[in-house]
């Protein structure tokens, strides 16, 4: 049996590093800010505002929130992006996305500051982590990443496969693996024979928003299996989070693997506040905190 990457304990673990960090920076009058942006009423997006600005506090930091109504102007939303990037006191801005369909997300994404952008969505980090830069790196992957290096400790040379190309996953994610050395295949909804392909992988990442996709016999023997999905899902009459991952058949051939609930999900907002540390840490030409960015 494969053994369980335990993401809600290595999500404690960075809290808990990241709260250390905080510390010692207020010792020197610097308390790190983190303003989330939330339009509309989205229930599963005011789950997770609420919880961001719950677990920013815990850490010691300050925790800026801004809810708008859903049929706020996107012009009014550009202008408090404006005010937040020139607050000195906010050192992270996050924009909760989905945005209601009147608004552009992209511009408003390139609106933030690059340096504030703690989610790493904006052009300049994007092209900044492709090109091997120093970038603000997008929550979810690093999260990811953080795992793996844990795990395998180095990472060079293994064969990874990441299954979804989107913007906020799975491009990055195979931007970071190239980065640690791995040999990287980008796999998607065209991908000629899926399965041969991820049974090649020593690392699997899947990220395809398809509940219980992966079955065991896409597994590599021994292979790390990362599961970003959440889906929801009603089983035994009962909602249930399942990943893109059939956890029973792929931990009886993988060598570890992370579980949904309790994986990937707890060290997305674990990286949201490493990401606000450093760029805490770059705005006052501090040293980045050590083991939180790539
Ligand atoms: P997207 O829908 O943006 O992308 C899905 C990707 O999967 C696309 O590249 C798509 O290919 C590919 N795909 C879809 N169906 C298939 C298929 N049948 N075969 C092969 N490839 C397929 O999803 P996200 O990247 O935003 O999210 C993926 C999952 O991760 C979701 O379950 C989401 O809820 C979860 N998630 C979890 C987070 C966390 O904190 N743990 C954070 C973000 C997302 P193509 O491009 O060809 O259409």
């Amino acid at each position: 049996m494969a053994q369980v990457i335990d993401g809600k304990a290595f999500a404690a673990r960075v809290r808990g590093q990241v709260a250390e960090h905080v510390a010692g920076l207020k010792a020197h009058g610097i308390v790190p800010g983190l303003a989330v942006v939330l339009v509309g009423e989205d229930p599963a997006s005011n789950v997770y505002v609420t919880a961001k600005g719950k677990q920013t506090v815990e850490v010691g930091m300050a925790s800026f929130e801004h809810r708008l109504p859903a049929d706020t102007p996107e012009a009014e939303l550009l202008t408090l992006i404006d005010r937040l990037n020139a607050n000195a006191a906010v050192h992270g801005i996050l924009v909760q996305l989905p945005l209601p369909a009147h608004m552009d997300a992209a511009k408003v994404i390139n609106a933030l500051d690059p340096a504030k952008d703690v989610d790493g969505f904006h052009i300049l980090n994007v092209g900044l982590l492709g090109t091997g830069q120093k970038a603000m790196v997008p929550c979810t992957p690093l999260g990811c990443l953080m795992m793996l290096r844990d795990h395998h400790g180095s990472l060079s040379g293994l064969n990874a496969v990441v299954l979804g190309r989107s913007n906020i996953v799975g491009k990055p994610m195979a931007q970071l693996l190239l980065a640690e050395s791995c040999t990287v295949t980008v796999a998607h909804s065209r991908t000629k024979d899926l399965e041969v392909v991820c049974r090649r992988a020593d690392i699997f990442v899947a990220a395809v928003g398809r509940p219980e996709m992966v079955k065991g016999d896409w597994i590599k023997p021994g292979a790390t299996v990362i599961d970003v999905g959440i889906n929801r899902i009603e089983r035994d009459g009962k909602m249930r989070l399942v990943g893109d991952v059939d956890f029973a058949s792929a931990s009886s051939v993988a060598g570890a693997i992370t579980p949904v609930p309790g994986g990937v999900g707890p060290m997305t907002i674990a990286c949201l506040l490493a990401n606000t540390l450093t760029a805490c840490c770059r705005a006052n030409g501090l040293a980045e905190p050590e083991g939180l960015t790539p």
